[in-house]
């Protein structure tokens, strides 16, 4: 039998009437002749509980003990999902991740998916079972402990599924109805796109666009799964949401095809560096040893051979950075003035694949921001993206105002 994957995020599978509601759509795909492995999120809301609690218990926590805790949210659903489809009659039984066994590494909270051996899922498969639900988010590593993807790791799961046994496509459903020119909910302009380039796609996830986690683009991209993005909440046609495929099957492109934001992004310098060679060294390997995810990074012109560096980083590493570089510095390893944090920022980027051929965006979006009196903090730009820092405040207008300005409503 071909394998179909289908995925259902946290509001998909909310409460037991949605569980009913996605429960029969797989039904209507069990009709069709698929064998059917569904991935299952937490109930909407629960994980960032379970965080919750976690924090709350201990700020600075084992995070194997995290990830015990915020890997349960998916077995409650994945369990009820099985139930749901056993009482319309459908052959179907749950699995968490280490009984499938998802096999990861060791890096708690953030593992990376090593392996999925088929056999177990397949061999009930040959019994006649027809749904595998699937914990989602969640394996074990080669120490035989419980461990998460990272936030929204359920699409990362999907298409590592996809992949391993080798399904004709991975199914999506969330509480949109596909990937938008920009998140709709904050843009009302925002268009839904037919279908989307990995390259672009996998773009706005790392820039934010949390529609789907950023690794689940890269290995689908990767092993070449057929990716779909539809709405649990409305009758789906074989057609509906978007597709991300290759760029060849895109036939006309935008310049700019998407604008991502992130919120929640802090912004610390350290004032007057000493500008020898070696400072950039000392400073990012400290905050690498510290588990700090480094962004954008500026260096100002120095003046009487001091400089002031500049970065961002999530701000809920803010405080992490702050005990790393205090520590550097009361060593005498790095002497610098004072360290001073801005929490009060967020990333806009507009992206395109059209942009490695085409000139002006960047200066087109600095006006844009201009004319709209927001001010830039730094700026990073790729081939297919320009980024810019500027006060959160400012997030939404930016990013309605770029939307409006590159045309993106307009196919
Ligand atoms: P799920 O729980 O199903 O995994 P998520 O909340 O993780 O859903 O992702 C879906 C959300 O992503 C949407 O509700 C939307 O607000 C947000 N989003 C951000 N950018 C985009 C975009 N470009 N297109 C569609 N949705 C987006
Ligand atoms: N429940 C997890 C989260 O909220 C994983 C997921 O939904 O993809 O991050
Ligand atoms: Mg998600």
């Amino acid at each position: 039998m071909p394998t179909l994957v289908m995925k259902f995020g946290g509001t998909s599978v909310a409460n037991l009437d949605r569980i009913r509601r996605a429960a029969k759509r797989v039904g209507v795909e069990v009709s069709k002749g698929y064998d059917v492995i569904v991935i299952v999120s937490a109930m909407s809301g629960k994980t960032n509980e379970l965080v919750g609690w976690v924090n709350e218990t201990s700020p600075l926590h084992d995070a194997r003990e995290y990830d015990a805790v915020v890997s349960s949210g998916e077995n409650v659903t994945a369990g009820l999902m099985a139930l749901t489809l056993q009482e319309m009659g459908v052959p179907a039984r749950s699995w968490q991740g280490w009984q499938v066994p998802l096999k990861t590494d060791s890096a708690h909270s953030q593992a990376r998916i090593d392996d999925i051996p088929p056999e177990n899922i397949n061999a009930k498969f040959a019994e006649g079972m027809k749904v595998a639900v699937v914990a989602g988010f969640q394996g074990i590593s080669p120490e035989g402990r419980i461990t998460t993807l990272g936030r929204g790791g359920s699409d990362t799961t999907a298409v590592a599924f996809a992949a391993a046994f080798d399904a004709v496509r991975c199914d999506i459903y969330t509480d949109v109805d596909g990937v938008y020119t920009t998140d709709p909910r904050i843009c009302s302009k925002a268009r839904k796109l037919d279908k989307i380039a990995f390259e672009e796609m996998l773009e706005l996830a790392s820039l934010g666009a949390k529609v789907l986690q950023t690794r689940s683009v890269e290995l689908a991209m990767r092993y070449k799964v057929k990716l779909r993005v539809l709405s649990s909440f409305e009758e789906q046609s074989d057609e509906a949401g978007t597709l991300v495929c290759d760029e060849e099957e895109i036939m006309e492109s935008n310049i700019v095809n998407g604008v991502a934001y992130s919120r929640d992004e802090a912004k610390l310098t350290c004032l007057s560096v000493a500008d020898r060679p070696g400072i950039a060294a000392t400073i990012f390997g400290c905050l690498s040893d510290a588990g700090v995810n480094v962004d954008m990074i500026v260096q100002n012109i120095s003046e009487d051979g001091r400089t002031d560096m500049t970065f961002s980083c999530p701000t809920d590493q803010v405080a992490r950075a702050k005990v790393a570089l205090d520590e550097i510095k009361t060593s005498g390893e790095l002497n610098y003035a004072e360290l001073v944090a801005d929490t009060e920022v967020a990333k806009v980027s507009v992206v395109g694949i059209g942009m490695r051929s085409q000139s002006g965006v960047a200066a087109k979006m600095f006006k844009v921001l201009r004319d709209e009196g927001v001010n830039i903090k730094i700026i990073t730009t790729s081939e297919i993206k320009i980024s810019v820092l500027v006060e959160r405040k400012y997030m939404e207008l930016a990013v309605q105002a770029l939307h409006d300005a590159f045309e993106l409503d307009k196919a």
